[in-house]
């Protein structure tokens, strides 16, 4: 590391100190608020007061009222930090959210001020509805991340990896349509729509052993009926559909379809099927996955090496990973076995520990974006890794 190189690293690191008071609460401010996807408001609006001062900022980007740009500098490269700040429904921010808005953030906050003498543009964008609603997958729909050369952010967990795979997924929404008739005086005029509804759960499990280990199919009832004594004539499903890779999923989806449509001809009701946006696989940027690693083992933060599996979460970070350099390195912020989408999680991502971590990933994202901004041959290490690599999958 060059001595130039290592003083940026310190008034980095000096400015996420100065920054850490805002940080911190700014992070327990949105754990107090918790909002659902593509509803948050309130974080849009402490996080876009927040970049103000520095940024200029653009609010409701890609035509969604709670995404934001936050924009600094001036031509090429253009990084682009990340900020998430969904939570979710009965258990506010299980997903740590909360954290990654302020990191976020603040790596963007803390390169921008430590060295504004840096080519290029410093960005912040903010992603709504990661937790579901694809707010990732309608920014870059709508050219919200044209032109940016390297995107970065970091999800809180229970231990720190810089590379994991994440799978692909699609959600379908089903809705059968039977015919109501009284329960018991005339069913045999009715056609149940819940008949329909155990037939698709039941037809997808004997699916189960026939598609790759690795994937998953899952789903709930929202509505099973409205009362006993009636055949349901509508009920409606969410369903997920998770593999490695989007071709899979798409070929799973296509036999979870016919799953239903057989349910429907089975019992006489219809089904309507209607597919929601797909999540893709992730391709981790290794270059810059390790710079980020490497400002983590210097702050003391012990780093473990990927294990990919299936099985695994899903995001819409995997749709922009497809498209430029992006890394979405894990923190832990809890202890290890900690589930996520928990009430222990929500909790955890509230204590003094969880704070100090982001702090500490801050920085190293701030850190590794100087590595790239002050380094041409380093950034083109990373676009030629880029296009030249597919997405990190399991043996
Ligand atoms: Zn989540
Ligand atoms: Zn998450």
């Amino acid at each position: 590391m060059s001595g130039a190189a290592a003083e940026i690293h310190e008034r980095i690191a000096e400015e996420i100190r100065g920054l850490s008071d805002d940080l911190i609460g700014l992070s327990l401010d949105l754990h107090a608020h918790p909002e659902l996807a593509m509803n948050e408001k309130y974080a849009a609006g402490r996080l876009t007061d927040l970049l103000r001062a520095d940024f200029a900022v653009e609010e409701g980007v890609g035509g969604l009222p709670t995404a934001f740009r936050g924009t600094a500098g001036a031509g090429s490269p253009v990084l682009a930090f990340l900020c998430e700040y969904d939570a979710l429904p009965g258990i506010g921010h299980g997903c740590g959210h909360n954290l990654i808005a302020a990191g976020g953030a603040g790596a963007a906050i803390a390169l921008r001020r430590a060295a504004p003498e840096l080519p290029g543009t410093v960005s912040c964008i903010g992603t709504p509805g990661e937790e579901g609603a694809g707010g990732k997958v309608l920014l870059l729909e709508a050219g919200v991340f044209e032109g940016v050369d390297a995107a970065l952010m970091f999800h809180p967990g229970d231990t720190t990896m810089p590379i994991r795979h994440a799978t692909a997924t699609r959600q379908l929404v089903l809705e059968f349509h039977g015919v109501a008739a009284h329960a018991a005086a005339s069913a045999q005029d009715g056609r149940s729509a819940l008949a329909a509804m155990i037939q698709f759960f039941t037809g997808v499990d004997a699916l189960r052993q026939f598609v790759p280990e690795t994937s998953r199919l899952h789903g709930i009832i929202t509505h099973g009926g409205d009362a006993p004594n009636v055949v349901p004539a509508y009920t409606r499903a969410e369903f997920m559909v998770r593999a490695l890779t989007g071709d899979v999923v798409d070929d799973i989806v296509g036999r979870v379809e016919a799953v239903a449509t057989a349910a429907a001809t089975a019992t006489g009701t219809t089904v309507r099927i209607s597919r929601g946006l797909g999540y893709a696989e992730r391709k981790n940027n290794h270059v810059i996955a390790g710079l980020v690693a490497g400002h983590l083992r210097r702050q003391g933060v012990p780093v473990e090496q990927p294990v990919l599996r299936g099985g695994t979460g899903s995001s819409d970070i995997g749709n922009v990973s497809l498209v430029l350099p992006t890394v979405h390195p894990y923190l832990q912020v809890m202890d290890t076995g900690t589930p996520t989408h928990s009430a222990a999680m929500t909790e955890a991502v509230a204590l003094p520990r969880a704070q100090q971590a982001m702090l500490r990933m801050a920085t190293a994202l701030a850190c590794a974006g100087a590595d790239l901004l002050a380094d041409p041959e380093l950034f083109d290490a990373a676009r030629a890794e880029f296009a030249t690599s597919g997405p990190d999958l399991p043996s």
